[in-house]
């Protein structure tokens, strides 16, 4: 029976989830016909089974079955080499159903042991070669299988290169790569872990090991960032070695069929020669680009150039292509669908679209909504930049600014102030996964355009400068250097990562050119779209530039905001205090002026388009001065601040978010209600009579009652009488409500559903503080994402889908919508797509809920 073993050539038809990313590009690959190395695949049942279980009966027997077929196909005996044939040898990698860059660990040159390396050194006539490809074998396996920190091999090597005063690794003699070699064995053997000299033993090691490191913290880390499920498992791939490191004919490469960073068509990539496998993707030395090929090796490039060609023509997207060449040779050892920026995304699907390679449907389908709001990232004002200081590689584009740091440490302690950082590192690695995702912008001295710090920073969509040459960074010290200018944790710096410049202290930015490729992409998507999309916004720029998004509307305007402004913070003072009716209506006048003018504008700005205003939510005490700010004014004798202390402490509440605000507030405080419906209503008339076409709504926040409802819109209505009405509705953000739908919903106009209360109530969990712990929540696997940041379909949703179906029914007329945070989150609104009327986003989201909502309509 075959518990998961494949050959490439048995593996046509097995699917990705199968066969993980990397096992099912190379079957592909060697089906299209392309020089593909000889491998085995392990499924990712088998890892399932073996993660569950703990042993995959009869696993081993298979493996050997197809090893032996390996070994037919090479020619070559696993680990053992025989006159001029040298050993086959194999690289066992994992490979996941989702790509996940760098998280998972490789290692080559496996089935050497010391007659290995003398069969090896004696078939390519090259001992030095053979002795280095057995050190990076104890190496690798030492640190992935047998659990010894990397750097206790990188520090004896580096003692080694000062005993013999030399700089590279490339003028150790084969003596030298022997003997550390003999430092590794002993080394591996001191502590308790020696090295398997039997190749069967280190292949199942290996097997294993690749197994368990579905389970490793770094791996789950990634995950977590990206939604990836915990139960896929990973494939383990096993290929029989080829090697780039046999002579100056030899070399190791990544290409790309497109621009990953731009989008561009036409190969891209780059190029080590004389080099193995990882020290490309490692960052390890910087490579060249493979145009450079066309100067010493034009056969090589034009054949990557076909290859590319086929690539694309095969799998129908850009692909990112791993080769090596061995004497001449070109071997591809993998292919997946490359990642790519939100401009990249963009570009590439809409001329692959007009190119006829895809379709448009395809194409919009191609695209990640929720990576659109990263195509609007600011760049660099060059007209009023001063000289940069430093010039890298420019590896995710979007420029940043923020405060040096060198660690995840320091990144989470500035993070945790709000403050935005820059990431400084002489190279990333998986480990500094934390500070890259807290960081704003990373910067690293070494490694090209696919190290780990450029991949993993596209991906997060976060602007990225590497392989800055001239710099030194000294991370203990908190320090780095570009010649003798030094910068220290916590200075500002400004990085362009669509230029590669980085600047000392904060640059002026300006907003991303108009980007009519994504234009020409919302157009092929709109036809699709069903869901009316609206935007929160509370001024006027904010408006404007959300209608430019393409807004339909405004879906919640907070009218608080409009309270926090130095000029009237003092009136709304008074309002809290007031003793006598005259001295409210006092403070309301001034404020009714100020949120009139203020409507006018929002009106304006969505003029001809609804915008809906929600009255007053937040408690009273929000807008008084902190307590011991106060406390100490009033010791110190000031009258207004001792009136203040008392009104805030008789204010004071333990758990204000469930206190007096919203429409408790407002209904036992009727005279903010009218000031601010009359403001509302006041603007729209005088637009009105100037020409325009305003079409104010208004809500109420937090009802939990019908009651409460009925008493608003009796009060709303004393208005209407005069004004003329305009619709009334209601947020929908107690669970309550939701439960009590069929009672509110006849009283009203529209639900507009707010996620972000109904998420906090329905999970008794405070948005304010969750962000605490929830990360780990979701990293121990409780929760499968953040419940604040994308809706939780099961109980959220829940009470949605039972608020929608309940109120329709009974008010068949009811409009629809979404507020909180959500509705500007690709899964979320792709949930409501086929519930409500509208969903509203904040204005950079916008584009993301369109996107999102036409996609939900294919
Ligand atoms: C909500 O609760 O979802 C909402 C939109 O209102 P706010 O975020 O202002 O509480
Ligand atoms: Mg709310």
């Amino acid at each position: 029976m075959n518990t998961g073993v494949f050959l490439l050539s048995e593996a046509r038809g097995l699917s990705r989830d199968l066969l993980g990313g990397k096992g099912y590009g190379l079957a592909e690959m060697a089906q299209a016909g392309l020089p593909v190395p000889p491998a085995l695949i392990i499924t990712t049942e088998a890892c399932r089974r073996f993660l569950r279980e703990g042993a995959v009966p009869g696993l081993w027997e298979e493996v050997r079955a197809k090893l032996s077929a390996l070994e037919g196909l090479t020619g070559k005996r696993f680990g053992h080499g025989e006159g001029a044939t040298p050993p086959l040898l194999v690289s066992v990698r994992s490979g996941a159903p989702v790509s996940m860059p760098g998280m998972m660990d490789t290692i080559l040159n496996l089935g050497l042991n010391l007659e290995g390396v003398q069969a090896l050194a004696r078939a390519t006539g090259n001992p030095r070669f053979a002795w280095d490809a057995f050190r990076r074998l104890l190496a690798m396996y030492g640190e992935v299988v047998l659990g010894e920190k990397a750097e206790v091999f990188e520090e004896k090597l580096s003692a080694l290169k000062e005993r013999r005063g030399v700089a590279s690794d490339a003028e150790l003699s084969p003596e030298d790569l022997e003997e550390l070699s003999f430092q590794y064995l002993r080394h591996l053997e001191a502590r308790g872990t020696p090295f398997p000299m039997d190749p069967w033993d280190q292949l199942q090691g290996a097997i294993l090991a690749v197994f368990r490191s579905w389970q490793n913290p770094r791996a789950r880390t990634y995950r977590r960032i990206y939604g990836i499920p915990e139960d896929l498992g990973t494939a383990v791939v096993v290929q029989a070695m080829v090697f780039g490191n046999l002579g100056e004919d030899s070399g190791t490469g990544v290409g790309f069929t497109r621009n990953p960073a731009t989008g561009e068509r036409g190969l891209y990539g780059e190029y080590l020669r004389n080099a193995q496998g990882e020290d490309v993707v490692a960052g390890i030395r910087t490579p060249e680009p493979l145009e450079r090929l066309l100067d010493y090796a034009p056969e090589l490039y034009r054949e990557l150039q076909e290859v590319a060609a086929l690539l694309e023509r095969h799998f129908r997207d850009m692909q990112d292509f791993e080769f090596t060449v061995e004497r001449g040779k070109l071997y591809l050892l993998q292919t997946r669908a490359g990642k790519r920026t939100a401009q990249a995304a963009v570009r590439i699907a809409v001329e692959m679209a007009k190119e006829g390679l895809i379709t448009r449907e395809e194409a919009v389908l191609r695209v990640e909504a929720n990576a659109l709001p990263g195509l609007l990232r600011p760049a660099v004002d060059r007209d009023r930049a001063p000289e940069p200081i430093l010039k890298g590689l420019p590896a995710s584009p979007g420029a940043a600014v923020g405060h040096a740091v060198f660690s995840n440490e320091a990144a989470e302690r500035y993070a945790a102030q709000g403050l935005p950082v820059i990431l400084v590192r002489p190279e990333t690695t998986p480990e500094d996964i934390t500070g890259m995702y807290l960081s704003r912008g990373i910067l690293t001295a070494r490694g090209g355009l696919t190290s780990h710090a450029a991949v993993v920073a596209r991906g997060l969509g976060v602007p990225a400068v590497v392989g800055a040459e001239a710099l030194r960074v000294y991370p203990e010290e908190g320090r780095a250097q570009v010649g003798g200018l030094e910068f220290k944790e916590g200075e500002v710096l400004t990085i362009d990562g669509s230029t590669g410049e980085v600047y000392l202290g904060a640059v002026a930015l300006v907003a991303s050119a108009g980007e009519a490729l994504l234009q020409e992409l919302l157009a092929w998507a709109e036809p699709h779209r069903r869901l009316g999309v609206r935007a929160n916004a509370d001024t006027p720029e904010d408006a404007q530039r959300a209608r430019a998004f393409g807004a339909e509307g405004i879906g919640l305007c907070r009218t608080e905001h409009m309270f926090f402004h130095e000029e009237r913070i003092p009136w709304v003072r008074r309002l809290i205090l007031a003793r006598t009716p005259e001295e409210e209506a006092e403070a309301l006048e001034r404020l009714f002026a100020f949120q009139k003018q203020d409507f006018k504008e929002i009106l304006k700005a969505m003029d001809g388009l609804p915008v809906t205003v929600r009255l007053l939510d937040p408690p009273l005490h929000e807008f008084l001065p902190p307590l011991p700010d106060l406390e100490g004014k009033a010791r110190a004798g000031d009258e207004e601040a001792q009136a203040l202390l008392e009104r805030a402490k008789a204010l004071h509440e333990q758990n204000p978010m469930l206190g007096f605000r919203g429409v408790r507030l407002l209904l036992l405080r009727p005279a903010i209600f009218r000031m601010q419906l009359r403001a509302l209503l006041e603007a729209a008339k005088e637009l009105k009579e100037e020409g325009f076409d305003p079409r104010p709504e208004v809500m109420v926040p937090l009802v939990a009652d019908p009651k409460e409802v009925e008493r608003a819109k009796a009060l709303a209505e004393e208005l209407f009488q005069e004004y003329g009405p305009i619709p009334f509705g209601t947020m929908i953000e107690t669970p309550r409500a939701a439960l009590l739908a069929a009672e509110i919903a006849p009283l009203v106009d529209f639900f507009s559903f707010g996620t972000n209360d109904l998420t906090q109530m329905t999970f008794g969990l405070s948005r304010d503080d969750a962000g605490k712990f929830l990360p780990r929540y979701v990293e121990e696997g409780l929760f499968p994402f953040d419940p604040t940041e994308r809706l939780d379909e099961k109980g959220v949703g829940r009470l949605l889908r039972l608020a929608v179906e309940e109120g329709r029914r009974a008010n068949p007329r009811l409009k629809l919508g979404l507020c909180g945070e959500h509705g500007g989150e690709a899964r979320s609104v792709q949930f409501v797509a086929d519930l409500l009327d509208y969903t509203s986003a904040s204005p950079f989201r916008v584009l993301t809920a369109r996107l999102a909502a036409a996609q939900a309509g294919m």
